[in-house]
């Protein structure tokens, strides 16, 4: 009757079931490296929503390290790290990371997503226990439940939640993880006194500091160095490459036996092809520029609270952020749809975030800042919402046809 397989036949449904529920995803095209400038879909935008926090994304010096070093080392690392891809240029980095942190030793992982699988598989399995901020990254939540270990899910940031179940548990390791900087609220896991119950609990900590490492911290060291958590404090500390430090991959760093085990465990780590060596080159130069350029974070901060500030004269509703990522929750996906689309139609690029990657009736517009934008460009966004939440006043925004396909996704 028609020429569409089996196989489609039994995945239209989802997908429908998802345009029916206002949560269909589409890609747009960036024409522009990722700067606060931006070229999508042929437009001019400005934007604020990348994780290039720092903006050393599209940053000369790293540039022309990853040029030099694709000359001298080429372009794919041909080999996993246990095999014969384990450069000396990821080797350096890892040397350099580990004492930026404080820690014996670090891991590269090709990707902050297998970082998280692999450690935790590699730690917990069956007959242990492992306890998740409800908030935690999908990545974390995944790991957690791959790992076979009784997989637990504390409320957001409360101790006393994660007290209760980890008196009430039997299992014989028991793991705490978290996100250091919740990536969808911006706001800040209580990191000491996470650190204090799992010592009193004989229980294991680990943070993710994908949102933290770069941006926190006097040095940019991020959540530990913030808090000042050493590594018995904080044994598993993992931090990404791809956000603050504009470039690609992730690590795990800690104790020496730690490492260690992740060589020998961690599937993730295992079975997957080395970062290209001048991906690694070129982090080695944005972890100097991390450490020697501070204004980066200090302007970051300026924009932070000038956006605040402002925001909170015209009433938005904020979360308790104090970090780049400052969402604005509308709830409704409809109506966060819309005013993303209002936004892009002032030249702002800001992507509504909807569920699954937030909780239902939560949607959001998780707006970003980075040390390249201006306090003018912050004005500007202010202003575009400034417009927008006025007229919505007077007459409720709502899709119309025009936005049945969101501009920005
Ligand atoms: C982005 C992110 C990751 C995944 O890192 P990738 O290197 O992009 O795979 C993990 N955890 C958190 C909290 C993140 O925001």
């Amino acid at each position: 009757m028609n020429n569409q397989s089996a196989l489609d036949q039994a995945l239209i449904p989802a997908l429908a079931e998802r345009k029916a529920a206002n949560l269909y995803r589409a890609r747009h095209l960036l024409e522009s490296p990722q700067t606060p400038n931006v070229i999508v879909d042929g437009k001019n935008y400005l934007a604020f929503c990348s994780n290039d926090y720092l903006g050393l994304a599209n940053h000369p010096d790293v540039i022309s390290a990853f040029k030099n070093a694709a000359n001298n080392f080429g372009i794919g690392s041909g080999a996993s790290h246990l095999v014969a891809g384990h450069s000396q240029e990821h080797h350096a980095l890892e040397e350099e990371i580990a004492a930026f942190t404080g820690r014996d030793r670090a891991l590269l992982f090709s990707t902050g997503y297998m970082a998280n699988l692999g450690a935790i598989t590699a730690l917990v399995g069956q007959g242990d226990a492992v306890f998740e901020d409800r908030l935690n990254h999908a990545s974390l939540l995944d790991g957690g439940l791959l790992s076979g270990a009784r997989f637990q899910r504390f409320l957001h940031n409360d101790l006393d939640n994660l007290q209760t179940r980890l008196q009430k548990t039997e299992a014989n390791r028991k793991l705490i993880v978290v996100d250091g900087v919740f990536s969808m609220d911006g706001d800040c896991a209580p990191l000491p006194e996470l650190a204090a119950l799992a010592q009193k609990n004989n229980a294991w900590l680990m943070v993710d500091d994908a949102h933290g490492f770069g941006c926190l911290g006097k040095n940019g060291g991020g959540s530990a160095e913030h808090f000042g958590l050493t590594q018995n404090e904080l044994p598993i500390l993992m931090g990404t490459l791809g956000k603050a430090f504009g470039t690609f991959g992730a690590f795990i760093a800690g104790s020496e036996t730690l490492i260690e085990t992740l060589i020998q465990f961690a599937r993730p780590y295992i079975y997957t092809t080395a970062m290209p060596p001048a991906i690694a080159a070129a982090t080695r130069v944005s972890l100097r520029l991390v450490q020697t350029e501070s204004w980066r974070r200090e302007h970051l901060q300026q924009l932070i609270t000038h956006f605040r500030e402002g925001a909170e004269r015209l009433g938005l509703q904020l979360t308790n952020s104090t970090t780049p990522i400052q969402p604005i929750i509308v709830g409704d996906e409809v109506k966060t749809l819309a005013i993303s689309a209002a936004l892009a139609e002032r030249g702002i690029l800001i992507v509504a975030i909807r569920p699954p990657t937030v909780a239902a009736g939560s949607s959001r517009l998780r707006i970003t800042f980075s040390a390249e934008h201006t306090l003018t460009q912050v004005d500007d966004l202010l202003s575009a919402l400034a417009d927008i939440f006025f007229q919505w006043s007077l007459s409720p925004l709502t899709l119309s046809k025009s936005m049945e396909r969101p501009p920005i996704d």
